[in-house]
């Protein structure tokens, strides 16, 4: 029996991450890690790192590669073997490179990356909306704008990290829940 897993799921602002996150989590029976999920936790209980991100996250920056490499960590001490959904991390190089580093250390690696892809008007769109249902903080078109700027500069450069070291899928994200839920399971091994 396969033991050890380890999912990432990247994509925009916007792409369903989330969504489809917690479905193939439950599917597959892993644990999520979500860094978004993970600091907008600290935020609201005001933790040290919950302080300093806040302003970040508002202005829709990345939070320092070591405070979330740190936070990842002490989430995959708690895990023997290694079974995870990534949601939001890696998001730079040096992520993806201590990412690496950390699950050898587990004695794990990246099982496969999956990328949703969605054109910009349609995330500015979503996000717009999401932001009248859900009022997250961050869900302002210019916050959004400056998301999407970070995205294209800082993560997107790791689908060719992941391309060239086996494991990448790249998913059209447009569509019902279900749909692209049925597309990424028919990728996944
Ligand atoms: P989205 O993908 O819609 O931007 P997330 O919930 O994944 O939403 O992230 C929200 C914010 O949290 C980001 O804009 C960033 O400030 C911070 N964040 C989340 N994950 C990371 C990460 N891996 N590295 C740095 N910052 C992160």
């Amino acid at each position: 029996m396969r033991t050890g897993e380890v999912l990432i799921l990247m994509g925009p602002p916007g792409a369903g991450k989330g969504t489809q996150a917690e479905r193939l989590a439950a599917s597959r029976c892993l644990t999520k890690l979500s860094t978004g999920d993970m600091l907008r936790d600290h935020v609201q209980r005001e933790t040290e790192l919950g302080l300093k991100a806040r302003a970040i996250m508002d202005r829709g920056d990345l939070v320092s590669d070591d405070l979330i490499v740190a936070m990842v960590r002490s989430e995959l001490e708690t895990q023997e073997p290694v079974r995870v959904l990534l949601d939001g991390f890696p998001r730079t190089t040096p992520q993806a490179e201590a990412l690496d580093t950390l699950l050898a250390e587990f004695n794990s690696e990246v099982s496969a990356a999956i990328a949703l892809d969605v054109v910009e008007d349609v995330l500015v769109q979503r996000l717009l909306g999401r932001a009248e249902q859900e009022g997250r903080s961050d869900d302002n078109e210019e916050t959004i704008r400056k998301r999407m700027h970070v995205y294209n500069e800082k993560t997107a450069p790791l689908l060719r990290y992941y391309q060239v070291r086996c494991c990448l899928s790249v998913i059209d994200g447009v569509g019902s829940m279900d749909e692209v839920f049925d597309r990424i399971s028919e990728v996944l091994p």
